[in-house]
């Protein structure tokens, strides 16, 4: 009552709509308010009010080293003298390019754009100009930004052309879009084979992060690539959250499987405005002034977000070691709360993989969408408020991944686990 966030809240409705510039920052889905953040620093966020919070959203990913990496700060800082934008090349471009062509070996080329949508609107349109074919699959579940192409539901039936799942999409670009059921092979091949010789790409999250972390069952990825390579479509990876978080090559550092495309974003820019989409030289090409196909920013290679982002790659080839101990406290919480779990007797599922992971409120174990959906969204609710109260600042959703950061040491993930108990008893309680 009377919180400065709450005051700002009021305010921010009156002008902003739902009060938030993106709706993922909203508390609709757990009740309550959301909290205005004054600053950030290392493990920790601090609200208007004063209050601080350890982070487990990372900016929704970014922040791999926590918040405000002293040397991700001072590059941005140094780089400030020198101007701000210039819409004219700056050698960043170049040096930040190469980096990402070093450590992803999919990638021959790459174009710098402003965020993880631009890439993979843009790598959608490269799809279907390189094969000249019109329709795309995705799967239930994964997001890939606010491209009309990707809002679709398939709804039941993976056999039926998309329908929106926004208003404001036209159904004749629904129909170019159809979705599969993540996890489930033999979905995709269904759709491979009623639509012959019209599928331009298949574009998914490897491992999912936006319907709760979801994790690859053994052969899906390799029988995806499978498929695509005997029908001639593109295989687009969707990395824009696994990108340099699973390894410094994302989740393609994980397989053998190779994808044509890669979209990237989030840690991409350390914390400022960045995505890339990139791919083999041959397919990169076709892009204006190579080539054709036109996509073009004003702000895109900006200075100062290539500084950023340069500083982050920089740090993560200077520091490898950073994965085995991401993974080490990933496998570590998602232990201590699967044991939580099971001595208080609640349903619930953690899924993790490296420094990624969601607890679902549910019996069955979650390999794709309708799983996710089967847990029990109140129980979450209840569930993140009592985390806040005990400041630990978890996504404000069910459906949404953890992610942790270098900064979180030891003793803070003794307080998660602490917290992460009574909040387990409060549903219960609820
Ligand atoms: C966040 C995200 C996007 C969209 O990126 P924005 O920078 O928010 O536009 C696309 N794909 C995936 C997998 C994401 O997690």
């Amino acid at each position: 009552m009377g919180s400065l966030s709450g005051s700002y809240f009021d305010r921010a409705l009156q002008v902003i709509p739902g009060g938030v510039n993106s709706p993922v920052r909203a508390f609709k889905s757990v009740g309550g308010s959301p909290l205005f953040i004054q600053s950030a620093k290392g493990a920790y966020l601090k609200d208007v009010d004063g209050k601080e919070y350890l982070d487990l959203i990372g900016s929704w990913g970014p922040m791999l080293f926590g918040q405000a990496h002293p040397a991700i700060e001072n590059a941005v800082r140094n780089a400030l003298g020198n101007g701000f934008s210039f819409g004219a090349p700056s050698y960043n471009e170049v040096l930040i390019a190469e980096k990402i062509v070093s450590m992803i070996p999919s990638i021959e080329k790459v174009r710098l754009v402003n965020s993880g949508t631009e890439a993979t609107m843009a790598a959608i349109r490269l799809a279907r100009a390189y094969t000249k074919r019109d329709k795309i699959i995705k799967f239930e579940g994964c997001y890939h930004g606010h491209g009309d192409s990707f809002l679709i539901a398939a709804g039941s039936g993976v056999a039926t052309l998309g329908t929106p799942d926004s208003p404001g999409v036209t159904t004749s670009t629904a129909k170019d879009t159809l979705t599969a059921v993540y996890n489930d092979l033999a979905s995709l091949e269904h759709l491979f084979n009623a639509n012959p010789s019209s599928i331009a790409a298949v574009i998914l999250e490897p491992v999912v992060g936006n319907m709760g972390l979801v994790i690859p069952e053994p052969g899906f990825i390799e029988g995806i690539r499978q498929l695509c390579t005997a029908h001639g479509s593109l295989l687009i990876f969707d990395e824009v959250m696994t990108g340099f978080r699973l390894s410094p090559s994302g989740y393609q550092g994980l397989t053998p499987v190779q994808p044509d495309l890669t979209t990237l974003g989030k840690i991409i820019g350390g914390g400022l405005p960045v995505g890339a989409y990139g791919g083999r030289a041959e397919i990169m090409n076709m892009i204006a002034p190579a080539g054709p196909v036109y996509q073009a920013g004003t702000l895109s290679g900006n200075p100062l977000a290539t500084t950023a982002g340069l500083a982050m790659l920089n740090l993560i080839t200077e520091h490898p070691e950073i994965y085995p101990e991401l993974n080490r406290k990933g496998e570590y919480l998602a232990q201590g709360i699967r044991e939580q779990l099971w001595e208080l007797n609640i349903d619930g599922f953690v899924n993790q993989i490296g420094s990624m992971f969601t607890l679902f409120f549910t019996k069955k174990a979650v390999k794709n969408f309708s799983d996710a959906k089967t847990s029990d969204t109140t129980k979450f609710g209840i569930y993140f408020r009592e985390m806040l109260e005990q400041g630990v600042y978890l996504p404000p959703s069910q459906f949404e991944s953890w992610f942790l950061s270098t900064a979180l040491e030891d003793a803070h993930l003794e307080h998660i686990l602490k917290a992460s108990r009574i909040a387990l008893e409060k549903t219960i309680q609820a």
